[in-house]
């Protein structure tokens, strides 16, 4: 998280990022053998449209970029069902699922066009999706329902919560844009110029213009790079961010349980000054994004908790969550460290949102990590709830 321009209080820079500057093009090479592995995993129609393309996608660079005998391997697993197909790549290649699509992949990967052409603009509830005409009409229509799903699932989620509703209505009323979250789709480099993906982060923006003493204006700004339907995930993650991002400014009348908090701008500073917070706000995003992603719940990957338990064999043990979260913050760690902050930030949020629900989560988001928002919140301390998760993640049985 860092601060961008003087109009923005702050941005939060995704997960999943990239660069452009290999010639590969993995989307253009899906053949037949890559294709019908994939079909193999399809367990329906829907699932024949929504997971067969990314699934072809991954497919097609492990094929090109790893052996054929991993390949082949590969291939006979096909019809083993004893395991599912995030378990079967962690066996053959070593490396997580994560590592491979959402690093390895994003750095080899071109853009499927090269020049900018004219755009698409739709609107799906509260978001307005911004994207090159040239995109195919099956990709443009899993978006659709990707983000319908979204959308309303958002929306039932902050109904259970009137004062969260309120903000992010508040905030969706003032809007620019008509009323709608901008979401820009780059396919090509001179988008993703244009829309200040340097360096290849997929970014959220949030901005706030005070147009007198009792109104706010709000610019939210979600811009991902889009690879083919494998970017979804990079879609809604932001999305998330966004929506909560739209919620901490809200000046309406939330209770922020830390009673420093007097302003606008000091919420935000506290958010940037702490990690674990930066944790829990990427927690959020991780866990809603894949809760109700089709791709995660098609049976095919791992749960979040299966990733933690793989990923702890290969270093040995559990990371904690403080230095989790600052190796996240920080970008110096390996990239294995990161996806293990965003794992271990899924499933402690995934295990708060079980016990105390989703609108407490989202209030712990928009306060500093100390003990006493711990405590007015959940009506424990911090080390006493590590301790809670870590229990249920280590013996799964007793959850
Ligand atoms: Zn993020």
């Amino acid at each position: 998280m860092k601060k961008m321009k003087s109009t923005l209080l702050f941005s939060l820079i995704a997960y999943l990022s990239g660069c452009a500057s290999n010639s590969v093009l993995y989307k253009n090479q899906i053949n037949n053998d890559v294709e019908s592995l994939a079909k193999k995993y399809a367990k329906n129609d829907s699932d024949k449209i929504q997971i067969v393309k990314p699934i072809a996608h991954i497919f097609s660079y492990l094929k090109i970029e790893y052996s054929q005998k991993q390949w082949e391997k590969l291939s006979e697993k096909g019809s083993d069902t004893s395991k599912n197909l995030e378990t079967h790549i962690q066996d053959i290649y070593g490396k997580s699922l994560y590592r491979i699509a959402g690093g390895e992949m994003q750095f080899k990967e071109r853009y499927p066009f090269d020049a900018f052409s004219s755009l698409d603009t739709f609107s799906v509830g509260f978001v307005k999706i911004i994207v090159p005409n040239r995109i195919d009409s099956i990709e443009r229509n899993v978006i659709i329902s990707q983000l319908k799903n979204y959308t309303d699932t958002i929306n039932a989620i902050l109904s259970s919560d009137p004062e969260l509703k309120e903000r992010f209505d508040y905030g969706i009323k003032n809007m620019r844009n008509d009323g709608k979250i901008p979401l820009v789709l780059a396919t090509n480099p001179n988008q993703a110029k244009d829309e200040g993906l340097k360096r290849s982060y997929a970014i959220t923006n949030l901005g706030y213009y005070q147009k007198n003493r009792d109104t706010a204006l709000f610019t939210a700004r979600i811009a991902t790079k889009y690879f083919g339907l494998i970017s979804t995930s990079t879609m809604l993650h932001e999305l998330v961010h966004a929506v909560v991002g739209i919620i901490e400014i809200s000046p309406n009348k939330i209770a922020i349980p830390n009673t420093n908090i007097k302003n606008l701008q000091k919420i935000v500073d506290s958010m940037a000054d702490s990690s674990q917070n930066m944790m829990i706000v990427e927690g959020i995003a991780e866990s809603i994004s894949q809760k109700y992603n089709p791709m995660y719940n098609s049976g095919y990957f791992n749960t979040v908790d299966q990733n933690i338990s793989w990923q702890v064999k290969q270093y040995g043990h559990l990371h904690d969550m403080e230095s989790a979260g600052k190796c996240y913050n920080g970008w110096f760690c390996s990239f294995d460290g990161r996806i293990l902050a965003l794992y271990e930030a899924n499933s402690f949020v995934n295990y708060l949102i079980k016990e105390y629900g989703y609108s407490k989560v989202i209030r712990l988001a928009m306060c500093t990590s100390n003990d006493s928002n711990y405590i007015s919140i959940f009506g424990k301390n911090k080390n006493e709830i590590f301790d809670q998760w870590k229990r249920t993640l280590l013996n799964p049985a007793k959850t």
